[in-house]
């Protein structure tokens, strides 16, 4: 019986029977794994209070065929994440997407430091939240090889300096001048927000007035991309 130790981010958790639970959780050292929590919900349970939802807890688990937790302490449970309705929204997209494309059990120290870097910037004074969604995006995708050419269009060469329009195929984006279907651009202050992401600045995270409608299409646009080539 193997016995380890580890800091894990919650992202989700499953009822399983009258007691027992599933805890999807991204750890520091494994990466992602499903973990049994077995009588999580007797009142006497060790294991209460540390396997919240969106929580940084330091978990304890046995390998006997199947991985059990055999303990879990809270080390950051986020209130005031859980308390505002648009934070706690960003932080379920987020651990969504970890979850998505995540593979068990393959330990990814970048991630895991995005991971940290995002719960800690939205559990402390981020206003604009939902723009944190679409920088923890770029940034993981970028971190799983999925990078996208922002230095110039990907058809004439020249640098974009106005609006763009995403050609995934071809690993990029097309100036305006290239684009065959004008309803695919997207301002420039979207594309250059994409570009700030991929170049790993979160300066624009502070702009409060960021309108990201645009920014959220194109987003996901890619991130659907990319999951169609996954599989
Ligand atoms: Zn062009």
């Amino acid at each position: 019986m193997r016995r380890h130790v580890t800091q894990a981010y919650i992202l989700t958790k499953y009822l399983r029977g009258e007691a027992d639970s599933l805890c999807v959780v991204f750890t520091k050292d494994f990466g992602k794994l499903v973990l049994r929590a077995g009588g999580e919900h007797k009142i006497t349970s060790k294991l209460r209070g540390g396997l919240e939802p969106l929580s940084l807890s330091t978990l304890e688990f046995v390998e006997v065929r199947t991985m059990r937790i055999t303990d879990a302490v809270s080390s950051h449970r986020f209130p005031s994440i859980k308390r505002n309705l648009s934070r706690q929204r960003t932080a379920r997209a987020i651990v969504e997407l970890t979850d998505a494309m995540m593979r068990e059990g393959e330990p990814d120290e970048k991630v895991w430091l995005l991971l940290e870097e995002c719960f800690f910037r939205l559990s402390a004074s981020i206003s604009n939240s939902p723009l944190l969604y679409y920088y923890f995006l770029w940034k993981i995708l970028l971190i799983l090889g999925y990078a996208l050419k922002v230095s110039s269009c990907v058809f004439c060469g020249l640098p974009i300096g106005g609006p763009a329009a995403l050609d995934a195929e071809n690993g990029g984006f097309r100036c305006s001048a290239c684009c065959k279907n004008p309803d695919t651009l997207v301002p420039a202050e979207v594309f250059s927000a994409v570009r700030t992401f991929l170049n790993g600045t979160p300066g624009l995270l502070s702009q409060t007035s960021f309108h990201h409608k645009g920014l959220g299409e194109i987003s996901e646009a890619y991130l659907s991309y990319v999951k169609e080539v996954v599989q």
